[in-house]
């Protein structure tokens, strides 16, 4: 009966045990976090949901980045995680691209008195489309523009056109880091159908990138484990899958095949394991379609 009882009472507490592991491996993350960048003093990663950017704290005040405020408040605290390290002043909040998931919400910085900056093309859309809740940049960079503050430099450098035709690669000379937006995931296949995305433009700026002097890769998203930076080896690998499914895809098209053949026949088991490539390969396969098919 004792026996009975005992493994009665261990069974449960190993179920007790197997349910809490489970909830532990599939727990959400906390829903936003602030992270130094290893190696450094003063680079942090603040991310919220599943964007993040890129801030630098220097005595004489903070460079910050893509409020990635679209519909939610993530700028207050953005703002508030900044002061939790420093009350020096915000002094400049600098777009990635244009893409509003990134850039919109940046009002509570502006009130702070930032400047903001963006390359002119972002600036020239933004004038054009007013979107709501985006702050219209104060400063543009056209091929390039250095900042310097409190001992920092930050170069905000124009490689041509790629995931848009405003990105910008902002690459900090000292520490070796750049923080460029959407265009080098961490193992993961392009976004849905490349929209606003210019082939082969995007190789040649992925090359120009590798060519550059760094180590660390900040992105605008964490890649798969929530892993926060990348390094030279995944820019490799993204270059890699575009000349893959690059080939690929000519080569249906040379055969004269039609894109609903190029979907459902292209494979490129390399990446099977990368975030997205399920339900976004097909639509990476039909963007170069169109450019090995139409030139566009
Ligand atoms: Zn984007």
């Amino acid at each position: 009966m004792l026996r009975v009882h005992f493994i009665g009472l261990s069974a449960a507490l190993i179920a007790a045990t197997l349910v809490t592991a489970a909830q532990a491996q599939t727990a959400a993350p906390p829903p936003y976090t602030t992270t130094k960048v290893e190696g450094t003093d003063n680079v942090y990663i603040f991310r919220y949901g599943g964007h993040q950017s890129m801030f630098i704290v220097t005595k004489d005040g903070v460079i910050a980045t893509d409020p990635i405020s679209e519909r939610r408040p993530a700028a207050k605290t953005y703002i508030e995680e900044i002061q939790k390290i420093t009350k020096a002043p915000i002094k400049y909040v600098i777009y990635s691209h244009l893409h509003y998931d990134h850039i919109a919400g940046g009002k509570p910085f502006k009130d702070l008195g930032a400047t903001f900056i963006a390359h002119k093309n972002a600036k020239d859309r933004i004038v054009q489309l007013k979107p709501a809740d985006i702050v219209v940049p104060d400063q543009t960079v056209g091929d390039k523009k250095v900042i310097k503050l409190g001992g920092t430099t930050l170069e905000l450098i124009y490689v041509g056109r790629n995931h848009s035709d405003s990105t910008l690669v902002m690459r900090l000379p000292k520490e070796k880091i750049i923080f460029t937006v959407d265009w080098l995931p961490l193992q993961a296949v392009q976004f849905r159908g490349l929209a606003d995305s210019y082939l082969p433009d995007l190789e040649e700026g992925m090359k120009k990138v590798l060519a550059m002097d760094w180590d660390k890769l900040i992105p605008g998203h964490p890649g798969p484990g929530g892993r926060q930076t990348g390094t030279k080896e995944d820019v490799k690998n993204d270059l890699a899958y575009l000349q893959d499914l690059s080939a690929a895809v000519k080569k249906a098209v040379d055969e004269g095949k039609s894109v609903a053949d190029a979907q459902k026949e292209i494979k490129l088991p390399k990446y099977e394991s990368w975030s997205n490539y399920g339900p976004f390969l097909p639509m990476n396969i039909e963007r170069y379609y169109d450019f090995h098919n139409r030139g566009i």
